[in-house]
């Protein structure tokens, strides 16, 4: 069972460091906290969410706008972390940052046909 409070935390300290090295400011930094628990919140919860699918995406462009990156979908990630998502997890992987498309299998609750 992966525990999902612990990635969080893992998440966050790696982020950390990597915020400094982008040159984000101490407010830029402080902001990713909040947005990232928002996310997870969602992942570890989708269904509390009317479409967390799509509130996982917006998150995403949110999160691409706090780091200064370029909104782009190419490089999302975090729909394959929703908790019951059954998406091949090392095809999609090898997807991110070539293309917008993501493999979807038909048991997935959250992704077929999404
Ligand atoms: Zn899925």
């Amino acid at each position: 069972m992966v525990d999902r409070a612990k990635i969080l935390d893992t998440h966050l300290a790696v982020n950390a460091v990597f915020a400094v090295k982008q040159g984000l400011t101490r407010k830029e930094i402080a902001a990713l906290r909040p947005a990232y628990e928002a996310l997870f919140d969602v992942l570890n919860n989708p269904e509390k969410y009317p479409d967390p699918v799509a509130t996982v995406t917006e998150m995403e462009y949110n999160l691409q706008d706090l780091w200064h990156f370029p909104r782009d979908a190419k490089y999302h990630k975090y729909q394959l972390w929703m908790k019951g998502c059954t998406c091949p997890k090392l095809d999609n992987a090898e997807l991110i940052g070539h293309t917008e498309d993501r493999y979807s299998v038909s048991d997935c609750p959250w992704h077929w046909r999404h």
